[in-house]
């Protein structure tokens, strides 16, 4: 079987959850399988074959699962965006919209080196609010160098508005 369809038999569907009408994807199985893992993490790596990348930045909490590894694998630093109240040193912030009311999220200061190209990372792109909350963070200090999901659910068309902050958007499956 090819990576692709690996991923896929081992990604679960979960039924109104969180809430009634909602098909969770439930990543958490990959994890159960080193060697799947440890292929995928090569292949997101090759994805950006010749873009430069100074850090990867994982959104919690289960971007830091690929996140850091893809880090790793680049040889480059993995910076945590996290959600508000979190980390305890100097921190910047960026706040964004949800369905219902608003969410802060922030990142340590001294993690983003002035005008360093960083890749953003989550483990799945919805309709892309998440994504492009991390990209507005990381923009007040540095350079987004593109964005790397484990899945993309294309109907939600989330790639089509970070193409707009930066085209180079990757993801495993969709
Ligand atoms: P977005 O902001 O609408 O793109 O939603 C993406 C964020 O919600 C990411 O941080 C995901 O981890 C999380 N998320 C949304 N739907 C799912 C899902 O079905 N499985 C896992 N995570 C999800």
């Amino acid at each position: 079987k090819n990576l692709e369809e690996r991923v896929k038999s081992v990604i679960r569907d979960v039924q109104d959850f969180p809430k009634p009408g909602i098909l969770f994807k439930d990543i958490t199985p990959i994890l159960l399988y080193p060697d799947l893992l440890q292929d995928m993490i090569t292949e997101m790596a090759n994805q950006f074959e010749g873009i430069q990348i100074d850090a990867v930045a994982g959104i919690e909490s289960r971007g830091y699962l690929f996140g850091v590894l893809l880090a790793q694998k680049l040889q480059v630093p993995f910076i945590m965006i996290r959600k508000e109240g979190k980390l305890p040193a100097k921190t910047i912030k960026e706040s964004y919209d949800l369905e219902y009311g608003s969410a802060t999220i922030e990142v340590h200061e001294d993690a983003i080196k002035t005008g360093s190209n960083v890749l953003i990372h989550d483990d799945l792109l919805a309709t892309g609010g998440t994504a492009i909350a991390a990209a507005n963070l990381i923009k007040q200090k540095a350079n987004v160098a593109g964005f790397s999901f484990v899945i993309d659910l294309t109907f939600l068309e989330g790639s089509k508005k970070l193409k707009e902050i930066k085209p180079i958007v990757k993801s495993l499956i969709t």
